[in-house]
């Protein structure tokens, strides 16, 4: 596993980390590095719904509009893509959704791209107190 800053690594071992995603990113990562050789880079874990907000308006998205994010609850991490080739990417995250479920849909990791035009994976689970492991 590797880590943008260590406020991403701190964050990731602390306390407000959900612990089902913690699994799931361990799990990404052990799959990245046997398939392709290459560590799972978290880019960003916990951010407040204040950091939120500043995120979604640089983007031109109202404050009012601004909804919550898993992210604020420690349900949320963000994963680099694009240190992956493009059809790797895509693997992992169909790898990771076929074998957990949000909300009982394959939405756990989502490959989109951020403001800078770079593509990455966000991560999440539901406010479920179970999570669904493909048997
Ligand atoms: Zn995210």
């Amino acid at each position: 596993m590797r880590y943008k800053t260590v406020k991403q690594e701190n964050e990731f071992n602390g306390d407000a980390l959900d612990n089902r995603l913690r699994m799931i990113l361990y799990a990404m990562d052990g799959y990245s590095k046997t398939e392709f050789g290459v560590d799972l880079y978290i880019t960003e874990v916990i951010r407040t719904h204040e950091e939120n907000i500043r995120v979604y308006v640089e983007r031109g998205v109202p404050e009012a509009k601004v909804k919550a994010s898993v992210h604020q609850y420690g349900r949320g991490a963000d994963c680099r893509a694009w240190i992956l080739e493009s059809e790797q990417a895509s693997q992992l995250v169909r790898w990771t959704n076929k074998n957990f479920k949000y909300k009982g849909r394959p939405a756990t990791a989502l490959l989109h791209k951020v403001g800078n035009g770079m593509n990455h994976i966000h991560v999440q689970v539901d406010n479920e107190e179970i999570i669904t492991i493909k048997k």
